[in-house]
């Protein structure tokens, strides 16, 4: 076989194990039944239970991919000894970095989704039902870069919001493309600018 046959090999192999163990992430949550409690991407969402429990959801699925990854893990093994030694070397090599770079994310708590992020939001909904709330009518949405209060619009967490599992408003296929260059982590780097300031 050829040089360029094997490269191509090589090549898809890495892309099935890049995308592969992404699944849950990718597909899990984004049917209409899955998201009848929340405004259509990519509006703000409204803080409250649903929330809490869909971050804590995507969380499972980000840790579910090192359980999902020891299958391209091991088949890309099997087929370098058995099969084609390109392709398996390429999804060995792949699945394998998945692998490191998931669990260290999660050793840190680097995690785009994470308990920490669910009990920050649940202190700031607890806030605006309390007597130090932002105005009496206080309603505490996640926008794309920060919780601010959709009523009277003051900013009461400066915290760039992750990718919530919603269908996304860019399509199937650029949204998911969007989602395997982000891996779920926030679009949006300035996390706390006032440049950037939105509706
Ligand atoms: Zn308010």
């Amino acid at each position: 076989m050829s040089f360029v046959s094997q490269a191509l090999l090589f090549f898809i192999g890495a892309l099935i194990g890049h995308v592969l163990p992404r699944f849950p992430v990718l597909l899990m949550s984004r049917g209409r039944g899955f998201n009848m409690h929340f405004p259509p991407h990519p509006e703000p969402m409204p803080l409250g239970p649903h929330l809490n429990q869909r971050i804590l959801h995507l969380s499972t699925f980000y840790r579910l991919g090192l359980i999902v990854v020891i299958v391209p893990m091991s088949v890309g093994l099997a087929s370098v000894r058995w099969g084609n030694p390109a392709f398996g070397f390429g999804l060995w090599l792949s699945a394998g970095w998945f692998f490191i770079n998931r669990l260290q994310s999660i050793i840190s708590g680097q995690a785009p989704w994470t308990r920490e992020i669910a009990e920050k939001l649940q202190g700031v909904a607890n806030r605006s039902i309390s007597e130090n709330q932002c105005c009496a009518w206080a309603t505490p949405v996640w926008g794309m870069t920060r919780v601010y209060c959709s009523n009277c619009g003051t900013k009461l967490l400066a915290m760039a919001r992750p990718d919530l599992g919603r269908k996304r408003s860019d399509g199937r296929i650029i949204g998911t493309l969007r989602l395997l260059i982000s891996d779920g982590y926030p679009m949006v780097a300035m996390i706390d600018s006032d440049l950037f300031e939105e509706e």
